[in-house]
């Protein structure tokens, strides 16, 4: 057991939590509570192998990824109708803005949908409903990442973009996750090209459990623009020094570190050393119903863990409105925002 770290300083946890931010790798489907889990299945007349919302929650005890993406995918086998996939998007959009998320590019798994007969329609017309409403409602700028699941085939996740066309004006681009060991990004190269080709954006996730290779070939065969999670990278200088040349983002997720056990500890995560040697790194959420927590407590506990002060903090929120897909203006108007809220809380926001 790592030693409790000493609790953050009131006025420094306090900026923390009230700073702008974005949020830039979430799954949607991991935002699935166990309470609305169990709405959802009632509605749905879906039967559920736990018998209460505290028998799910204690299932969620994982050894490594496959453990937990075994259990997520049971979870996401409740939402049928696309008020179900509205109703999960706007529980994080609600929870988003608690944490001062302004923006938010929200990751989902069609296909994890479309294999239990769910039309794609279905999915992204309630996902894309909840994030139009969120920018008037919540003043949360909102937007969507379709993702391939990578254990299943390339062939898959061709048939899936092509679905996904008639709807191309609501996602702004594709990323690729799941299962990471034993499938290479290569794996889906003619996918992502095409995805290039109709002009969406690209982010895989890479260096999470496999190797600095895959964080490599992502870049250099799937023209990922942000690597999500990429803490692996420090055990390739070569890379990390390529890595602060291009500016390419990694998307961290503490907390979903240490409950996959990519790491031992909070204490033991490496946020710290990825921005001292000058990456572009930011915190993130994942997927926090299952991981123990949405983004504010992702900051929280590792600024306690890691000993981290407000020039991290600073550093961090503003990483992510730099490498979100936001338009020029809203990147602009988004780091104001921030700057004015250091001056407020009697930060100085650092240069
Ligand atoms: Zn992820």
């Amino acid at each position: 057991m790592a030693p409790t770290p000493p609790p953050l300083d009131p006025a420094l946890e306090r900026l923390v939590r009230t700073m702008p931010k974005a949020e830039l790798h979430i799954h949607i489907e991991g935002s699935l509570e166990p309470e609305l889990i169990f709405v959802l299945a009632q509605r749905n007349g879906v039967s559920l192998p736990y018998p209460s919302v505290e028998a799910l929650r204690a299932a969620y005890a994982f050894t490594d990824l496959q453990s937990f993406l075994d259990i997520y995918y049971a979870g996401a086998g409740v939402l049928v109708t696309e008020q179900d996939f509205f109703d999960m998007a706007w529980a994080y959009l609600e929870r988003a803005r608690a944490d001062g998320i302004t923006r938010a590019e929200i990751f989902f798994d069609p296909q994890t949908h479309t294999e239990r007969g769910v039309p794609f329609s279905t999915v992204i017309g309630g996902l894309a409903r909840a994030c139009d409403e969120a920018r008037g409602a919540l003043g949360v700028n909102a937007a969507l990442i379709l993702c391939f699941l990578r254990h299943l085939s390339e062939e898959a996740a061709l048939a899936t973009l092509e679905q996904a066309l008639p709807y191309r004006d609501r996602f702004i681009g594709v990323g690729l996750d799941s299962s990471e060991v034993g499938h290479p990004p290569e794996k889906f190269a003619r996918v992502f090209a095409k995805a290039r080709d109709l002009g969406l954006r690209r982010v895989a996730h890479a260096g999470e459990e496999g190797p600095p290779a895959y964080i490599r070939s992502a870049l250099d065969v799937l023209h990922a623009e942000r690597i999500d999670h990429g803490v692996q990278s420090l055990k390739d200088p070569a890379l990390v020094a390529r890595l602060k040349a291009e500016r390419i983002p990694l998307t961290v997720c503490p907390l979903s570190n240490v409950k996959l056990c990519v790491f031992e500890d909070l204490s033991r995560h490496n946020l710290r050393e990825l921005l001292d040697a000058g990456l572009v790194a930011m915190i993130n959420s994942d997927d926090p119903a299952y991981f123990g927590g949405y983004l504010n407590r992702n900051f929280v506990e590792t600024f306690a863990a890691l000993g981290l002060d407000a020039g991290h903090a600073y550093r961090l929120a503003r990483n992510g409105f730099e490498a979100s897909f936001a338009t020029p203006e809203e990147k602009a108007a988004d780091i104001a925002a921030l700057d004015r809220h250091f001056d407020a809380c009697g930060f100085a926001a650092p240069e």
